[in-house]
This record gives C-alpha cells, structure tokens and sequence, in this order.
C-alpha cells in the first residue's frame, strides 16, 4: 500500500480559527492512525493577503493542540520546501511542460478585454467561458502576462469519488482555462496545490468545501501533467450556533489560541473539533485523544454541515477537566487564581482543597477567580444576592434576620469537620422546617457573599468557623 501522507495547507492570511484548525486536525487524525506522515505546508502564493505573523500564529495553534508535523518549514523534509513562495521553480518547471505538450498559452488580453467578454456573455444570458476566447495562435510566454492552462473538457460527465461527499459528478461545461501562473510570476492556488501534492506525495487531499465546485477543473490538471490523483475528502462548512450561514467571526469564530488563554484543555479542544460532523456511531460524546485516533475514519465524517455551539465545546471542557487528577488539574491552573491572595491562604494544600471542591463546576480555567475568591477574601456585603432570591427575597427582614440567628446558634456550637457540619445543617432543617433552598441559599449568602458554591458543608468546613462565624454577623448587622 501507498504511505499516507496527508497534508494541511494554511495560506498565511491571519490567525486560525475552528473551521481551519478542523481541517488540520482530520488530516493528521488520517495520518496518525494509518502510521502515516503529516506535513505543515504554507500556501502564501497571494502576497497581497499576507499577514506578517501567520505562520508563527498558525504553528503555535497547531503545537497547543499536539498536532505536530512531521515536515514542514523550520521542521524539513525531503519534500521541501515547504512554504510555496520558495518553490517557484519548481511551477515554472512544471509550468514548461505544460507549454511543451501545448497544455498551457500566454493569455493575450487585457483585464479590460477579457470583462468585455464576461458583459458579452451575461448580455447573451450565457455561462463565461475563458476557453470561448482562446486564442488561435498566442504568443510565446514571457512571463510578463498570465499563463493559462488550455483545459480539454471533452464531452462526457466526468465523475470522482470523495471520501465524505461520496460519488460525485460534474458536466464538461464547467471546465475552462484558468490561470497557472500570474503577471506576477506566483502561481495561483489551482496550480500550485496540485503541483505540491504531487511532489511531496500526498496521498490524501483533506479540504474545507469551497474547492469542490474547482475540481473538475483540477482533475483535468493532474491529467495534463499525468500526476496520479490522491484521494479526496472534502470537509462539510461549519455553520454558525443557530442558523444557516457559514461561521464568521461575529459568530464567534476566534483565533483558537484564545481558548488556549481562556484555559481550555486541549484535549476537550480535540474532541470538540472532532465532533464537529464526526461520530463513531455510538452515542459516546467525551472522548480521549488516543480514543479519537484509535476510532476516527473519513468515512464516518459527515457530508452534512456542522453547526458550531460553543456551550457544547464549555460542556466537554468541563468533562474533561472533571476527569484530570487533582494533582494534574492543579499544575494546569497555576496561573489562573486569583490575583494578591493573601499570604497565610497562598499554599499548596489550601489552594488544592479549594481546587477540589470546584472542580465539578469548573468549565474553563479563566472562571476560576469567580469560582474561588470567597475561599480568600471577604466579599463586600452585597445586598442584591438576598433582595433578588426568589424565595430569600420575599421574606420579612425580621424573619431573615430569626433565621439567621437561630442558624448562627447551632453553627456556633457545631464541630466543623464536613460529616459533623453536615449532620447540624440537616438539623437545623428539621428544627426550622425550611427548605434547604431557603436556609442553605440563606447561609450560603452570608459565608460566600456568592450566588453559587460547592457543596455547603464542604465548604464551610474549607473557610472554618471563625471565618463563617464572623461572616454570618457581618450579614446580620447588615440585614440589621
Ligand atoms: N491554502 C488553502 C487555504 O488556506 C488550502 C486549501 C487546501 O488545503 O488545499 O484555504
């Protein structure tokens, strides 16, 4: 069997985002699954859209999630190199023989020239077609103008396979001559993708969707230049959470490195991208890396698009993070905590017991000052936490402030390891007949200053009773 090389082609235009990254990522799950190769290889043959700092941006996105190369620029190769715009020798080569077996023409005419024929055509209620105009006798190239490819559509249907797309067909007329190298001496994607893929010997060609409507185009390419085709596996678009429209950045397509700084885990990053119109056909959801290697195939991918729901990649991220050791969780947080923690709390074993208790609620790193910082500060009383409780807010200051007290006396009196505490909030319970939602939300208000914590008891017992004691008076006289 052939080696597997598959490839992901990034122009330099900016930084990556989901779409991008998923394409990168189904690429180098082919490759790392079949012991095959994966190579890095920039497309940056458009120097008007170039963006200084791409490439660095794109290799550190791909370095965060582990999808690491085998060959590609600064990496080598015996493919190289691996940046287009150092490989114009290489399309001129090609570019020669095309012209030698009569497969490729200077293009004769101004831009001017050919959007008359483009006006011509629209007026005649007809398709444009570059081939309409060629030229009878051009003239030898010299670099100064476009060379074009002299397309040969015949006139059957010409069919392909697609990995995801399945059986596919187009009609001749779609096929025209179109640019192999521009006045500029660049070649155009069209060409240079094709040329690569044959000389560095990929053996899948793993792409985002809006080069489909191109391939009959391409397919008459790799037979002028007599290139065995590779296989091709077309990714469906990622669509925006709720409606039809591919996803922008308004949408919330962001540079991938900003979940990275947001303190999402990698792992969860992968499995999120590889849901993104993969399943393996069970109804798993949270799966490991070696998982996803072990049980990804192309021919499980959709070829349906995928809608893009970051409250699905917040889900998994907390799956993933409920899953790490506390010991692993806590290296990885490490510069997430809250800023000026006071010096006595500023240690190891409180830090990893607070750590604890949040890490069932724990979605992503960045949260984690919001999350903890009562288990280090005292909070400013905040009112609004009581007034707008649902059932808290309702009630009587007077019969808050009974409630408080009756609380304080059994708390006081209360040994604060969490299965004793436990035990006297059950109590409390039974000898006030609340609910817990009114009681516990009560105390918890007054010990956390906080809408939300882990388990009460836990962490009560985590603050300790002075600190409790003192903040369950400060409510009182607030309440006053
Ligand atoms: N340079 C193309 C892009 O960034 C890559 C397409 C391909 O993978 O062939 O869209």
């Amino acid at each position: 069997m052939k080696a597997i090389r598959t490839r992901f082609a990034p122009s330099p235009t900016g930084f990556i985002h989901v779409g991008g990254i998923r394409t990168a990522l189904f690429a180098w799950l082919v490759a790392k699954q079949n012991n095959g190769k994966f190579i890095l290889r920039i497309e940056d043959t458009d120097q008007t859209r170039e963006v200084s700092g791409s490439i660095e941006h794109i290799q550190d996105s791909l370095r965060w999630l582990g999808i690491e190369w085998d060959e590609g620029p600064g990496t080598g190769g015996d493919y190289g190199p691996y940046v287009q715009s150092q490989r114009l020798d290489i399309y001129k080569r090609w570019a020669d023989k095309l012209i030698q077996a009569g497969r490729a023409y200077a293009d004769p005419y101004s831009a001017e020239e050919v959007q008359s024929f483009r006006d011509q055509a629209r007026a005649n209620k007809q398709a444009f077609l570059y081939r309409n105009h060629r030229p009878d006798n051009p003239k030898p190239w010299d670099g100064t103008t476009p060379l074009r490819f002299k397309s040969e559509p015949g006139n059957e249907t010409i069919n392909w396979h697609d990995e995801v797309m399945g059986d596919m067909h187009a009609g001749p007329e779609v096929i025209d001559d179109f640019i192999l190298i521009k006045s500029d001496g660049f070649p155009t994607y069209n060409f240079a993708h094709i040329v690569d893929d044959h000389e560095m010997q990929i053996s899948h060609v793993i792409r985002g969707q809006e080069f489909l409507a191109s391939m009959p185009n391409y397919l008459n390419l790799y037979e002028a230049l007599g290139f065995e085709k590779p296989v091709f596996a077309t990714m469906p678009h990622i669509l925006n959470p709720t409606g039809n429209k591919k996803l922008s950045k308004r949408d919330g397509a962001k540079d991938i490195l900003n979940y990275q700084k947001e303190g999402y885990l990698k792992d969860a990053m992968i499995n999120f991208l590889a849901s993104l119109g993969w399943n393996d056909g069970t109804e798993q959801e949270v799966y490991s890396v070696p998982e996803i290697i072990d049980k990804f195939s192309l021919d499980k991918v959709q070829n349906s698009n995928a809608h893009f729901d970051e409250r699905r990649l917040l889900w998994l991220n907390g799956a993933h993070i409920r899953e790490l050791d506390i010991d692993t969780l806590y290296e990885k947080v490490a510069s997430y905590w809250p800023k000026n923690i006071p010096e006595k709390l500023d240690n190891d074993d409180y830090k990893k017991r607070v750590l604890t208790l949040v890490q069932e609620r724990l979605k992503f790193f960045e949260e984690l000052p919001e999350l903890t910082d009562f288990f280090f500060f005292d909070l400013p009383l905040n009112p609004e936490l009581l007034s707008g409780h649902k059932q808290l807010g309702k009630m009587p200051t007077q019969e808050l402030t009974q409630l408080l007290q009756t609380a304080l006396a059994k708390i006081e009196s209360t040994d604060f390891e969490t299965d004793k505490l436990q035990a006297s909030l059950n109590e409390l319970l039974a000898t006030t007949e609340q609910k817990p939602v009114v009681l516990f939300s009560l105390i918890r208000i007054a010990t956390t200053q906080s809408p939300a914590s882990p388990g009460l008891a836990e962490t009560m017992s985590l603050l300790g009773k002075d600190k409790c004691l003192k903040r369950i008076n400060e409510q009182l006289n607030a309440i006053g």
